[in-house]
């Protein structure tokens, strides 16, 4: 019965497979958008789907495009406090094909803090750590190396939430927000990636690195980066590949801390997003 079956299901396997791959079926430019409700600091995901790598443009910027599967494509908008809330141009473009959409991004409010300083003091890095850290945040790399949810990288109190906006002497800071969250772990608590990635920054006080402290930065791929601060311990090396959960190193007061704490940024394109969205559900 089976030999005599045999002859039948091999022709039309192979047909099945051939046609597909040879007709070169053209699929419609789809541009999706998500999250529907997207405020100041939370990450916008512009999917597409398309016969041919496409460009995405916002606000008249040009983005990094990945692909993430078959004829489908990603770029991530990254939102900050210091942008304006409301309406942004996208131009989505494929082939001879455009899509002229808009983005929406609500205003959201952020606490504020009044700091107020003795005259005189002024607490200024290196340009060392300055031009290190500058460089590792321009990274875009193209392999996406992250799965999944991202995890909070120390399981302290989170103390300084993201987006802070500041008073310096009754003066408020127009550039400045809290570029990423605190997490006031005890000293010498495990500090672990936050997600899969290849450390691309080892920095050290005792190198130069007098504001930040002993610091890790992970490149997860994509633009995306993690970057660790304020280490006591650093337990990774430049170029190593590290795994969700991993130890990189323990909670610190290195560089300009006043008490044990981590801090954390999650940088998007090279703009601080807040890392909720990232936390919760994550982006495949
Ligand atoms: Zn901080």
């Amino acid at each position: 019965m089976r030999d005599r079956l045999l002859p039948w299901l091999v022709p039309a396997i192979v047909t099945l497979t051939v046609v597909p791959a040879s007709s070169q079926v053209t699929i419609p430019l789809t541009v999706t958008v998500s999250p529907d409700r997207a405020t100041l600091g939370d990450t916008l995901a512009i999917v597409v789907n398309a016969a041919e790598q496409p460009t995405v443009e916002v606000a008249g910027k040009a983005l990094p495009v990945f692909s993430i599967g078959p004829q489908q494509w990603r770029a991530f908008v990254a939102t900050t406090p210091l942008q304006p809330a409301g309406r942004r141009s996208l131009v989505v473009r494929a082939g001879n094909e455009t899509r002229n959409m808009f983005l929406w991004v609500g205003d959201r409010s952020f606490p504020v803090q009044r700091i107020w300083l003795p005259p005189g003091k002024d607490s200024s890095g290196t340009d060392f750590e300055f031009d290190r850290v500058e460089a590792f945040k321009a990274l875009v790399t193209p392999e996406k190396l992250w799965r999944g949810a991202f995890r909070r990288p120390n399981s302290g109190p989170v103390t300084t939430p993201y987006g802070v906006r500041r008073y310096y002497n009754g003066v408020f800071a127009r550039d400045y927000f809290h570029r990423g969250v605190d997490y006031a772990g005890p000293k010498g608590s495990p500090v672990v990636a936050a997600q899969r990635g290849r450390v691309a920054l080892v920095g050290r006080e005792s190198q130069g690195f007098l504001i930040h402290g002993n610091t890790v930065g992970i490149d997860h791929g994509q633009g995306v980066l993690t970057i660790y601060l304020h280490l006591d311990q650093i337990r990774v090396q430049e170029g190593q590949m590290v795994e969700a959960g991993q130890v990189i190193g323990t909670v610190g007061n290195t560089g300009a801390s006043t008490g044990p704490h981590l801090h954390w940024g999650l940088y998007v394109n090279g703009e601080c997003v807040d890392p909720r969205s990232w936390l919760d559900q994550g982006w495949q």
